[in-house]
């Protein structure tokens, strides 16, 4: 599923192929993507130029000559690619906008949870969404300020997207396992010491795997990623990789909230009253 990194990463891209490009033809293959009419859609996009880019949490938006926005939602399987020619067009090209120079760029999304539509501003889509700052824009004081007030588990608190948008639930097992606190802590039982750890951790993992890429397998060798089990084509891994990187603990997988969750029993310890341990 693409998550912030992803995202970003084709932010980046969006940015080098559409800046100061002038968009000529929308082609629809399949609206079944669109959250706007399509003709809506080409009305305001044709004769527009791509004036800058931003990015949201997972949204990335595109801003048009008109005054409005872009905006993309790649769900379970989105991405971007560019073409020239309609025989290189990628396989599950849902939409494509064509421009002036004669590039395509490609919406991608073979299993259609992706969503593209309109916004007059990053704000007001922002406020609709309830979408919360974007975790990289984050800061250590709204981080402890929210955790103060809430005796929900850390887990799920740092999945919502109206605390911070973009957090998804591996990222959040690795900020947890980064910053040494365990998901089933009660938010404000965080200290303010551990709300500066988990912030340094959210930066510090957001940023490592923008600059990778997005590419998980590249990641150092400390990271708790490499001890998941890999959703797409599990590969036969050695028992190695389910320990903690740091003292070879086996890596215990639960439930929080209903999400898969990988923590370390060790450098993660378990709050006093909970029935965690088991
Ligand atoms: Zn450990």
């Amino acid at each position: 599923m693409p998550e912030l990194p992803e995202v970003e990463t084709y932010r980046r891209f969006l940015e080098e192929i559409t800046l100061h490009q002038t968009v000529t033809a929308v082609e629809v293959f399949d609206a079944h993507v669109l959250a706007v009419d399509a003709d809506e859609l080409r009305r305001e996009l044709v004769g527009a130029t791509v004036t800058g880019t931003h990015r949201l949490g997972k949204n990335c938006f595109l801003q048009l000559s008109s005054g409005r926005l872009l905006v993309l939602h790649f769900g379970m399987t989105g991405d971007v690619g560019a073409y020239r020619h309609d025989y290189d067009r990628p396989r599950f090209t849902r939409v494509a906008l064509h421009l002036r120079e004669g590039l395509r760029v490609a919406f991608i999304d073979p299993r259609k949870f992706g969503r593209i539509r309109l916004a007059d501003s990053v704000a007001t889509f922002q406020q609709a969404k309830k979408l919360g700052p974007d975790a990289l824009d984050l800061t250590a004081k709204q981080l402890q300020s929210a955790l103060g007030r809430r005796k929900t588990l850390l887990k799920p608190l740092l999945l919502d997207q109206r605390l911070t948008a973009g957090l998804g639930n591996w990222i959040v097992d690795e900020v947890l396992f980064q910053a040494r606190v365990h998901p089933e802590r009660p938010a404000a039982s965080v200290s303010a010491d551990e709300a500066a750890r988990l912030h340094a951790a959210v930066q510090l993992v957001l940023r490592t795997a923008i600059a990778q890429e997005a590419n998980y397998r590249q990641f150092p060798a400390s990271f708790l990623i490499h001890a998941r089990e890999w959703d797409e084509a599990p590969e036969p891994q050695s028992d190695a990789h389910h320990h903690c990187p740091r003292d070879r603990s086996p890596i215990v997988k639960k439930y929080v909230g209903g999400r898969a969750t990988y923590y370390c029993p060790v450098c993660q310890p378990a709050p006093p009253d909970s029935h965690s341990a088991a």
